[in-house]
């Protein structure tokens, strides 16, 4: 395997490729990240503040993505301090869809009837900026106590409605496949549930993770496992991702991909065409793409609805059906997820019939049984 980039050009490959390396020599300093990227000398002093308050960290792998030394660039953007992060809107709140109101037992999240979400843990492989649990950041969440898994699994067997649970965090797979794999166990002892779903940016940040043994875990699991990746940009679809993609699904688990929709990043058609087509060119399909909540920290990154709905509105008809992922945000205080479509719907012609505005601009009427006549 090549290394894409002439940062770590010394680096020998077994390292590079080996996920341990690259968690122990990921960067979290200013000065450091400022020296490997050769960014100019104010760039620190502008961020010092930020990074205070939201740490930094950024795998090898990740950084060597960046295509230019600027701050701007869509991979350092996501990773790099940005002193915007400290120009909250008024509505942000580290919290905003309530998600410890929801939860019945420590790390539990249930909202919606038949899933339940749990958090196994706050670290990940990079700290993505614009991250909707940087709450988490600060309180260092350790792996699961028994007691906590007990509580966990104790709530899911009363509740026979709970179908499936999502592992997230911070990101499930920065566990050794030991403590993992013990928290797999644990829910895939509860008879009712059919589905776990592992959410991960590994694939992304640190494919060199998903490792051969790994994939033996997981493949052995007696209930479902889905994942589900966070990309966002179509550079992240590097040789490595495929890989690790590729891995995945040969040990069996189907992948789904949550993008954020994000200013700066992704935040038009073109470069989103590219991300959803790459995606399912390695077989995983685009399940979300979220509006970003008003997280504290992350306002930067917001767009509006509008602009993800113009995004979506010149990605329909033109681009696979099969590529696009449902558009959707949350609402605040624990109000769930809302799907959003262009609105295609064009008032009615004289005759009462409905018109609607087709993918490529034209008004046409559809006639149809449950019409007012
Ligand atoms: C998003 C979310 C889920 C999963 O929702 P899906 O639409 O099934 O992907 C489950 N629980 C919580 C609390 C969530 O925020
Ligand atoms: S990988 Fe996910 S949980 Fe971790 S920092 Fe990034 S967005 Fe947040």
């Amino acid at each position: 395997m090549t290394r894409p980039s002439r940062l770590y050009s010394e680096v020998p490959v077994a390292d590079w490729n080996d996920w341990q390396w690259q968690l122990r020599h990921a960067v979290t300093t200013g000065a450091e990240l400022a020296q490997l990227l050769g960014l100019p000398e104010h760039w620190q002093r502008t961020c010092t503040e930020a990074l205070r308050r939201y740490s930094a960290k950024v795998t090898p792998y990740y950084l060597s993505l960046a295509r230019s030394a600027s701050p701007n660039d869509p991979i350092l953007r996501q990773c790099l301090p940005h002193p915007e992060e400290l120009h909250d809107s008024p509505d942000a709140r580290p919290d905003p869809l309530a998600e410890e109101q929801s939860s019945p037992t420590p790390r539990l999240v249930h909202r919606y009837r038949d899933r339940a979400l749990f958090l196994c843990c706050s670290s990940c492989a990079v700290r993505c900026r614009h991250c909707m649990r940087k709450r988490h950041w600060h309180d260092a969440l350790p792996p699961p106590s028994a007691a906590e898994l007990t509580a966990a699994v104790d709530y899911l067997r009363r509740h026979h409605e709970v179908r499936e649970v999502l592992l997230s965090g911070g990101d499930p797979l920065t566990l050794t496949n030991d403590v993992l794999g013990g928290i797999l166990d644990a829910f895939a002892s509860v008879p009712q549930l059919e589905v776990l779903r592992i959410g991960t940016r590994m694939p992304v940040t640190l494919p060199q993770r998903i490792t051969a043994d790994l994939c033996a875990m997981l493949s052995q699991n007696p209930k479902t496992l889905w994942i589900a990746t966070h990309f966002n940009h179509p550079w992240e679809l590097s040789d490595e991702a495929a890989a690790a993609a590729d891995r995945l699904l040969k040990a069996g688990l189907p992948l789904v991909n949550q993008s954020v929709l994000l200013r700066g990043v992704n935040d038009d058609a073109e470069t989103l065409r590219q991300l959803f087509t790459g995606l399912l060119k390695i077989k995983i399909k685009p399940y979300y793409l979220f509006h970003g909540d008003p997280v504290a920290g992350t306002t930067h990154f917001r767009t509006g609805i509008r602009k993800g709905l113009d995004i979506m509105n010149q990605l329909r008809g033109n681009t696979s059906g099969l590529a696009l992922p449902a558009f959707a945000f949350d609402l605040p205080d624990a109000g769930g997820k809302i799907r959003l479509e262009p609105d295609c719907a064009a008032g009615y012609d004289e005759q009462g019939t409905p018109l609607f505005r087709s993918f490529n601009g034209s008004i046409v009427p559809y006639p149809n049984p449950d019409q007012d006549s």
